[in-house]
């Protein structure tokens, strides 16, 4: 059943703090307004207009970011009737759990998850040696029609909302405090947007997620900023907005190709930003924030993979402070690429580390399960809808 929006935070507050943004087909219900929409002021005043003192908001935010928990029943500081209240209009149910699929003995899982509106999505939590990474989709499907990628050959449904986002991670936040999670209990330490969609699409509400991921408690989950890794296409203009932004996420660069001619195909947004300006884009992120750059690379039997374009590619890079994630291709249903040979990839590293490239070939985590890169298209899903 659709949530509506709660009939408090219609006002203009709400306005200017919900949904996911503009949407070409203008009148499709926004997800309702949930507490990790707001930053503190606005919870605090989305309290007042509920008739609840502001700092019930905060004692609700604690127990949402920093006990993970939305169950009113455990919110036993909060009278009865601002409990009721506050968790009603803030705690909306965004979304639902539909299945579960696990690999790695239990250390990566994937969830499909439901939305109001009936749109699907996926996260992935991948634990490692001392760290757990939270992948998280940003948009249900994505536009960028990136033929290797099983998100980008169903298109695009439409911007998650902040809490949209949010909530992913606090979903597998929670399921690591109570020893859920095989590896006994955990944390969030590490948050990638590289599950569905294309995150510098729906900017506004992506950044307003990595706030709330990144604010310390109780304004968010105090995950660390430098732990965030923004990963995109290269839309050029939102990669310099996100410079100036100071906040000092990592981005990851889908490169994919060093020419034009082929990634024009690759990454079809090329046709609008090419390689050398991604690349300046990227270069003016390192001087804005310090950070170094991730440069994304699928390596493509007989596509992207030739010795010559690991010399273009070493070319583009080596002055620069880029780290090359090489991604052995993911099989997607109805693709004719596959991916490259062992010896290939490995010459392909060798030819960029000779350059002095720093680089490394990805540790791929949860292909069984279809969950990972390129591989989350919510599949089995569409006779449910
Ligand atoms: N839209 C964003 C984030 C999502 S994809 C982006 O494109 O960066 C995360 C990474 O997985 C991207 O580098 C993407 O190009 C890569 N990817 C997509 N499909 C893949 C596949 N089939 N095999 C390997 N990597 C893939």
């Amino acid at each position: 059943m659709p949530a509506p929006r709660p009939p408090a935070l219609a006002g203009p507050a709400a306005t200017a703090v919900a949904g996911p943004g503009r949407r070409r087909d203008g009148g499709r219900p926004r997800p309702p307004v949930h507490l990790a929409d707001l930053d503190v002021p606005e919870r605090r005043s989305a309290a007042a207009e509920l008739g609840q003192q502001p700092f019930r908001a905060d004692q609700l935010s604690r127990h949402y970011f920093g006990r993970l928990t939305d169950d009113p029943g455990e919110m036993t500081d909060l009278p009865a009737g601002a409990r009721a209240a506050l968790s009603g209009a803030l705690l909306p149910r965004l979304l639902t759990a539909e299945r579960e699929l696990s690999c790695d003995q239990g250390q990566t899982v994937k969830t499909l998850w439901r939305a109001f509106d009936g749109a699907y999505i996926e996260s992935v939590l991948m634990r490692y040696p001392g760290r757990v990474t939270m992948c998280v989709s940003s948009q249900a499907g994505c536009g960028m029609a990136c033929p290797f990628c099983a998100t980008g050959q169903a298109g695009l449904t439409r911007n998650l909302s902040a809490a949209e986002i949010v909530t992913q991670v606090v979903a597998g936040a929670r399921a690591l405090a109570r020893g859920e999670v095989a590896g006994g209990p955990g944390r969030v330490s590490n948050i990638v947007f590289m599950g569905m969609g294309e995150p510098l699409a729906n900017y506004s509400q992506v950044i307003r997620a990595v706030r709330r991921m990144t604010d310390p408690v109780p304004g968010g989950l105090g995950i660390s900023r430098r732990s965030v890794t923004v990963s995109t296409v290269g839309l050029v203009p939102a990669i310099g907005r996100l410079a100036a932004e100071g906040l000092p996420v990592r981005l990851a660069v889908s490169l994919h190709a060093p020419d034009d001619r082929l990634r024009d195909e690759l990454v079809p947004v090329n046709q609008r930003w090419k390689v050398a300006e991604v690349l300046d884009a990227a270069w003016a992120y390192v001087a804005a924030t310090g950070r170094r750059v991730s440069i994304e690379y699928a390596l493509i039997r007989e596509v992207n993979d030739q010795p010559w374009r690991a010399e273009a590619l070493a070319r583009l890079l080596s002055d620069h402070p880029a780290h090359v994630n090489l991604i052995p291709l993911n099989p997607t249903p109805g693709s004719r690429w596959t991916a490259s040979d062992p010896g290939v990839m490995a010459e392909f590293e060798a030819r960029l580390a000779a350059r002095g490239v720093p680089v490394t070939v990805r540790d791929t985590r949860g292909r069984q399960i279809d969950g990972a890169c390129g591989q989350l298209a919510a599949a089995g899903t569409a006779a449910a809808r």
